[in-house]
């Protein structure tokens, strides 16, 4: 990377991939801002800007904020001055229209580099409607109870329910949508899909690694 190349992340991945935590504890080692597009949205909305404005009347009417307003918004967000050396974007871009708006926006401050925080559905599904319980006694059980309920030892059985149900429609919907986006990306020498199936600090530890393979392969 030159001189002047800043880190610019971008994290990808479906609701309870943990990309959130990813994206702050990145964000805090590497001192750069984590720029979500809720909080952005909520800040542009407080201080009313122009974009801001525009996005509280779309909102009020019900309506989803569209590709230009989140652009402008994030294309505000990122010229302020904390955002020179870098950035960790969570929530942006979640349309191709949007990623090659980004693109253009950081065009010349360095490479994008592109993690797709990857964990199969079903455990998803069981993180996020993941009410699993004891067989035997019926505790609720703790999320470090990997097998064996952690009173009794009893079996952990899958309590299902129709919140399952739900999630399996938002991870499609969420796959729908994505689908395209890592299309756009995957080719690059700078995405990288990072296995997310695994305690916070082991992901942590492999989206280290891909920043040092980006930032090495980017010097080549
Ligand atoms: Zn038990």
């Amino acid at each position: 990377m030159g001189v002047r190349d800043g880190l610019n992340v971008v994290i990808l991945g479906p609701p309870g991939a943990g990309k959130g935590t990813q994206a702050e504890r990145l964000a805090r080692t590497r001192r750069l801002p984590k720029i979500s597009t809720g909080d952005i949205l909520r800040e542009a909305v407080q201080t009313g800007t122009e974009l801001g404005r525009a996005a509280q009347a779309t909102m009020e009417a019900g309506n989803l904020v569209g590709d230009d307003v989140m652009i402008g918004i994030v294309r505000e967000r990122l010229d302020r001055d904390d955002a020179r050396c870098g950035f960790v974007l969570d929530g942006f871009p979640r349309t191709v229209f949007q990623a090659r708006a980004l693109d253009r926006m950081v065009d010349g401050r360095g490479p994008l580099i592109v993690l797709d925080v990857v964990v199969p559905e079903e455990i998803l599904v069981l993180r996020l409607a993941g009410r699993r319980i004891c067989s035997r006694c019926g505790s609720n059980a703790a999320p470090e109870w990997t097998v064996a309920c952690g009173k009794c030892a009893g079996a952990l059985v899958n309590r299902v329910d129709d919140g399952a149900e739900i999630v399996r429609e938002r991870l499609k919907v969420y796959h729908q949508q994505t689908k395209p986006l890592v299309d756009y990306y995957s080719g690059r020498r700078s995405f990288f899909s990072i296995d997310g199936d695994q305690a916070p600090d082991s992901v942590m530890g492999l989206v280290g690694e891909a920043i040092e393979a980006a930032t090495r392969r980017a010097t080549l």
